[in-house]
């Protein structure tokens, strides 16, 4: 199967970023050289489109002759796809140009299999070809690489095939991304070792709290990475009230949005990693997951509601969930969670319930963690669930790793042991 990592790519010093945008920027020129020659060619009635002059010679030296070819090769899919397109009469125009050298090109390149290699690990690297012109006068060795930092977890760090590298520079996001497809031979995924089930709710104090048919429960935090974000969303907003009429962003407040996806971004591939490792241990094999139904501190007004949703990109997260699932044959399946967040397990009813914060009580005698409450009534909704529950395992994030929390433990936050099997 075919799939793909994106991640950040990090120059190590102002040297290693001046080489590296040279190369992008040499491969936009290229590009944009060949481009004009088949735009020549395809008004001139006497010329071939796929007919064009020899780059090699010129652009070798700076990018490797690998490089040179991907990009010819590129730039010929793409009038490939042109001319298959105005067959059917669908083609917006002839392939365009990367930006121009008075405005400024777009740096961006395309690398060989072959001539690229990355590191995975706890600083993970990324090795790239460069032309012998630049490696002379850069000061790399023959046979050296420039190598240079990645950021953020791919998706994928075990793969049979990687394609083609695509390298950018990011605009927006003011850093350079690199995109790699990957071929995966599925009998390299990992068999659930039982066929458990396990079910999940979602929420923005809790960002997730689940319980297995194993009787494990696990609740992941998210109250100070929320209360982070509010903070950012409020600086982003003064910042904004600032700017003269007519302006609408800023390299501050660009910054500042960059930063807080970034951190949600990190906390979020961290937390799939971390529970879908739990799980696979625990023998489940498929994951119930329901949209939102945290319900929110009565305070918190509609808006609030919607800078939840904003602040965890749920789709985002399940989609990611999923992906990491795939890798040890664990399915995820979202299914329609009404107002369990609500319901009393001990007698059913979900009018006579109250949240405080994150406990939820009802007149019946029932108390419990409201989340983990509800991921357990929504599990038992899917499928029986016969064992009690053991102490629920806390986690929370420290910017890096989620950890067990030392608070794991305490007593009015599990849910009633008995309650699983009177609810049956
Ligand atoms: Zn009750």
């Amino acid at each position: 199967m075919k799939r793909a990592n994106t991640f950040d790519v990090i120059p190590q010093s102002s040297e290693d970023e001046e080489l590296l945008r040279r190369l992008l920027d040499a491969s936009a020129a290229l590009w944009n050289e060949i481009n004009y020659e088949r735009r020549e060619h395809y008004e001139d009635p006497d010329q071939d489109v796929w007919e064009i002059s020899e780059y090699r010679g010129r652009y070798g030296g700076t990018l490797g002759a690998s490089t040179v070819q991907q990009i010819e090769r590129k730039n010929r899919e793409a009038w490939r796809s042109f001319f298959s397109l105005k067959k059917k009469g669908e083609a917006n125009g002839k392939p365009g140009f990367w930006g121009n050298a008075e405005e400024g090109r777009e740096l961006r390149t395309y690398i060989r299999n072959t001539s690229y290699s990355v590191k995975w690990g706890k600083y993970s690297r990324l090795e790239i070809l460069v032309g012998q012109d630049l490696k002379d006068e850069y000061g790399l060795g023959h046979r050296e690489r420039l190598r240079l930092e990645v950021w953020g977890e791919p998706n994928w760090k075990e793969y049979d095939k990687q394609g083609r590298l695509e390298l950018c520079w990011d605009e927006q996001a003011r850093s350079f991304r690199a995109f790699q497809p990957v071929t995966i031979d599925t009998s390299r995924l990992a068999h659930p070792l039982a066929s458990e089930e396990a079910a999940l709710d979602l929420g923005a104090n809790n960002l997730v709290a689940c319980t297995t048919i194993t009787g494990q429960q696990y609740l992941y935090e998210g109250r100070d990475m929320f209360e982070r974000f509010r903070e950012t969303t409020r600086e982003i907003a003064r910042l904004q009230s600032l700017l003269e009429d007519g302006r609408y962003s800023s390299h501050r407040i660009r910054s500042l949005y960059r930063r807080r996806t970034r951190r949600r971004d990190h906390a979020q591939d961290a937390l799939a990693r971390d529970l879908i490792e739990r799980l696979h241990s625990e023998g489940i094999s498929t994951v119930y997951v329901g949209a939102l139904t945290d319900v929110l501190d009565t305070h918190w007004s509609v808006e609030s509601n919607a800078k939840t949703h904003n602040f965890w990109a749920f789709r985002q997260f399940i989609d990611r969930l999923a992906c990491t699932a795939e890798e040890y044959g664990i399915s995820v399946e979202v299914r329609s969670e009404a107002w369990t967040s609500q319901e009393c397990p001990q007698c059913g009813s979900t009018e006579r319930t109250t949240r405080h914060r994150d406990t939820l009580t009802c007149p019946c005698g029932f108390e419990g963690h409201a989340d983990l409450t509800a991921s357990e009534t929504f599990l038992r909704r899917q499928t029986d669930v016969a064992r009690s529950m053991a102490r629920p395992v806390r986690l929370k994030w420290n910017d890096h790793e989620w950890s067990e929390s030392p608070r794991s433990c305490s007593n009015e936050e599990r849910t009633n042991p008995q309650v699983a099997s009177v609810g049956r």
